[in-house]
């Protein structure tokens, strides 16, 4: 006779493979819906307002079109384009670098810097979700999300920059004591799962395979 209330039989590995895979997919859509529904408020397309979140908080020698065409993979063509549109929207203007004056340094205007500040909000939809969730869960999430990243990187799909976990400086076997038990050789510093960087900018990974793309 059949059981009432049985439980669904566990799913094979695949199942929960595909399971996973469907819910990042479902998450980058949303993500992608809303960032969409802001750009659009605020007359930007996608990659302005992605430039604008980037350049809000990179450092001096990161904002320039080279770096910028690196970060998001797409041509210097491309990136310039989309700089000329944010300077005659007066968003951004150029500088020169003190000691290289070809090479310009992009600057947020201050209504540049306003407009970043009110674009950035969109994250506040997903960030204010996750604030729920127990430490231990979110710790065992950012882990798993790392090892994929890592995962992928290794095999040459993509490449990711400023994460410890790929970094040539970062080893996994420090200390017994878990807050320790990471270890930096740049900073020669011992660290526990909550310090592991996504966004290290002295991160130092090896050459990509060519066609690799940069996330
Ligand atoms: S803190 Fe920065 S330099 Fe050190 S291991 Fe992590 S990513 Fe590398």
């Amino acid at each position: 006779m059949k059981k009432k209330n049985a439980a669904p039989a566990a799913g094979n590995g695949k199942d929960l493979d595909m399971k996973i895979f469907s819910g990042l997919e479902r998450l980058s859509q949303a993500l992608r819906v809303l960032l969409w529904e802001v750009t659009k408020k605020k007359n930007l397309s996608p990659i302005q307002t992605q430039f604008m979140l980037f350049l809000a908080n990179a450092r001096e020698d990161r904002r320039r079109v080279g770096a910028l065409a690196e970060e998001f993979n797409l041509t210097p063509a491309t990136v310039s384009g989309a700089v000329k549109t944010l300077i005659r929207k007066k968003l951004i203007t150029l500088k020169s670098a003190p000691h290289d004056k070809r090479n310009k340094i992009i600057a947020l205007t201050r209504s540049g810097k306003s407009l970043a500040g009110q674009v950035s909000a969109w994250r506040s939809v997903l960030l204010d979700n996750l604030a729920g969730f127990p430490s231990g869960t979110k710790e065992n999430v950012m882990l798993f999300l790392m090892r994929l990243i890592e995962s992928m990187q290794k095999q040459g799909i993509i490449r990711v920059k400023g994460m410890c976990v790929l970094c040539d400086n970062f080893h996994a076997n420090g200390r017994s004591d878990p807050r320790k038990q990471y270890y930096c050789a740049l900073s020669n510093s011992y660290f526990g799962v909550r310090e592991l960087k996504m966004n290290c900018p002295n991160s130092i990974v090896k050459r990509p395979k060519p066609n690799t793309v940069s996330l």
